[in-house]
């Protein structure tokens, strides 16, 4: 489809169209048939007819419009209620300097829990632990542990679920944040793709129920991602930009093959707790979401790095955390703590058409979706508070 609309559009130019005059004040226009698009360098200026703009056009980087909407602003730098963070990227932890320092920038944001999720395990996993433990600040995060996918043939499930139990033992809260590149390129010893519904991983799925910790699984990437790099794609400042992020190579696993990888993997352990990292990559389609917390009871998602598609529809948006409201948990994903306002202002306000934080994510404007208090409290902590264990229960407003 997308292919077909842009085919069109570039064989209109080539094979010529009619060009016809309209008028005062306007040039030369291409004419097209009705539901035909423009070609590429014109506008629609009536209905069949397009125009090129007589300066020279700028570039998507460079088109800046300064926008004259005057309407009430409310900037809000920290969360009304604590947070959680459950996808938390501190970097390095180990050091008390390094702590103290994450602190305070999370106080300033009224962040009160960071869930740290770089997936690590082992040795790596204690040093954080330890340097935690020792700290005055060791109620400000939780730690999960990780796991390492390669590799993965016959025992290999045993042997990680046994990894798990040291690690929760040790104090891991949970597991995450399981990356991306597991279903989308980790490969096994005989070189295929691992899929996210290998039966060699069931023993692991089956000891987070076991020890009644989360997982917190990363599936995919944007739909976008998987879709060509062409000027109906709505990332392609993004792709372009990012070369390593482009899924839509041949012979690469599709989008909706990761999905249903990760469904099949949501239905076969209904007893493990699984955090769907970025809303399950369905932000977009709000009913696609509300589908997979219907069918699958066990799971919850969070907010990391989707905020641009809840944004641009505060009144779904809305309506879907309202009712979902006990499944939706706050993650940031990378820490800029300049970023996080734009999460309060989105959640807690009404205001309108403001800006995003990354063009490249998205090139237009958020919204406020106006969550009542309740809602917020369950978004901000309460949910986290039930999905993750061992996380401080008193202190909470
Ligand atoms: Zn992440």
């Amino acid at each position: 489809m997308r292919n077909s609309c842009f085919i069109a559009a570039a064989s209109l130019a080539v094979l010529g169209t009619v060009t016809v005059a309209q008028g005062p004040g306007m040039r030369g226009a291409t004419r097209v048939e009705p539901g035909q698009p423009c070609p590429p360098g014109t506008t629609e200026v009536r209905p069949g007819a397009c125009q090129a703009p007589d300066a020279p056009a700028p570039s998507i980087l460079d088109y800046r419009p300064e926008s004259t909407l005057v309407t009430p602003q409310h900037q809000v730098p920290r969360a009304k209620f604590p947070a959680i963070d459950v996808h938390g990227h501190p970097g390095d932890l180990s050091s008390a300097d390094a702590i103290a320092r994450m602190v305070a920038e999370m106080d300033k944001l009224n962040l009160r829990i960071m869930l740290v999720a770089e997936n690590v395990s082992g040795d790596r996993l204690t040093r954080t632990l330890q340097a935690l433990a020792a700290s005055p600040h060791k109620d400000r995060f939780r730690v999960m542990a990780g796991v390492d996918f390669r590799n993965v043939g016959p025992g290999w499930g045993a042997r990680a679920a046994s990894q798990l139990e040291a690690d929760v033992k040790a104090g891991a809260v949970g597991v995450g944040e399981i990356s991306k590149s597991f279903g989308l390129n980790t490969k096994k010893p005989d070189g295929s793709r691992l899929k996210v519904d290998d039966p060699e991983l069931d023993p692991l799925w089956e000891a987070f129920a076991r020890l009644d910790v989360p997982v917190f699984i990363h599936t995919a990437e944007p739909q976008e991602f998987f879709q060509p790099l062409d000027y109906t794609n709505e990332r392609w400042l993004e792709l372009s930009l990012f070369p390593s992020r482009r899924n839509n190579q041949p012979g690469q696993v599709t989008f909706e093959q990761l999905m249903t990888e990760r469904n099949n993997v949501f239905r076969k352990h209904p007893k493990t707790r699984f955090i769907a990292a970025h809303f399950g990559w369905h932000a977009n389609d709000l009913a696609r979401a509300a589908k997979m917390l219907d069918d699958f009871p066990n799971v919850t998602v969070e907010v990391g790095a989707i905020l641009y598609d809840l944004g641009r529809q505060p009144r779904g948006a809305h309506d879907f955390f309202v009712k979902y409201q006990d499944r939706i948990m706050f993650g940031k994903d990378s820490f800029q703590p300049d970023e996080y306002p734009y999460y309060w202002r989105v959640f807690e306000t009404n205001d309108e058409y403001f800006d995003y934080y990354r063009d490249y994510h998205a090139f237009w404007k958020l919204y406020g979706m106006g969550l009542p208090d309740g809602v917020l409290k369950k978004l901000y902590y309460q949910n986290a508070l039930r999905v993750v264990k061992g996380l401080p229960q008193t202190g909470w407003p």
